[in-house]
């Protein structure tokens, strides 16, 4: 789960993190933990604006995981069935990131700095504030604040999407700014219950059961 609190003009957020392996590749969760830990809490800390934003992520690795432990859990699964081999995919607002085992490594070695942090965007609600496989555009689905990104931003902006920010000419380590309009629409989906929402594991009568190919 996701928790968030605010007061006055500092945010917090605390993320509880489950990091399973599903794949076919032999991964060291810990050391994985910890680089996700590292990623996330550099990204989303700092001051955006006049809001300034702090987090703690509490990345618990498992090797022999019960269903009924990740149920209504935030969680990060290792999966072989990453659509389009992505580097990894999360559910809007949800509660499941899909991580590509051939992009560990990279996470890691601090040469990825940007994925698991995007995913997560997509996990607080946030959307691509560019149009698909357009550039300079406007996302009209996004909400209101994220339409007023400006293409300035967006060239440094953590939720736009890799090709984008490499069409810019920008590192893709250099592109992993929020907006302060941002952060609002993260507080306005988490005040307004749209976050934490369980789209990836159900709940029979006698057992869990992951919903699609995880
Ligand atoms: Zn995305």
């Amino acid at each position: 789960m996701l928790r968030l609190t605010k007061k006055e003009n500092t945010v917090n957020i605390n993320f509880d993190i489950y990091l399973i392996n599903r794949s076919n590749t032999d991964v060291n969760l810990f050391i994985l933990a910890s680089s996700i830990k590292k990623q996330i809490e550099s990204v989303y800390s700092g001051k955006f604006s006049s809001l300034e934003l702090t987090t703690i992520a509490t990345i618990k690795p498992i090797y022999k995981h019960q269903l009924r432990l990740l149920y209504n859990n935030l969680v990060i699964a290792i999966s072989d069935h990453v659509t389009n081999d992505n580097v990894a995919e999360a559910d809007f607002g949800g509660l499941l990131i899909k991580l590509n085992p051939k992009h560990i490594d990279s996470i890691n070695s601090g040469k990825n700095k940007r994925t698991i942090a995007h995913e997560l965007g997509h996990i607080l609600g946030l959307d691509h504030p560019h149009a698909n496989a357009k550039f300079e555009s406007v996302n009209t689905a996004a909400s209101l604040l994220e339409q007023n990104i400006t293409n300035e931003e967006k060239k440094y902006n953590l939720m736009c999407q890799g090709w984008y920010i490499q069409k810019a000419n920008i590192d893709l380590n250099d592109a992993l700014v929020l907006t302060e309009n941002q952060i609002i629409v993260i507080l306005e989906n988490y005040f307004s219950k749209k976050l934490n929402k369980n789209y990836s594991l159900a709940k029979g009568i006698f057992n869990y059961k992951w919903i699609g190919k995880i």
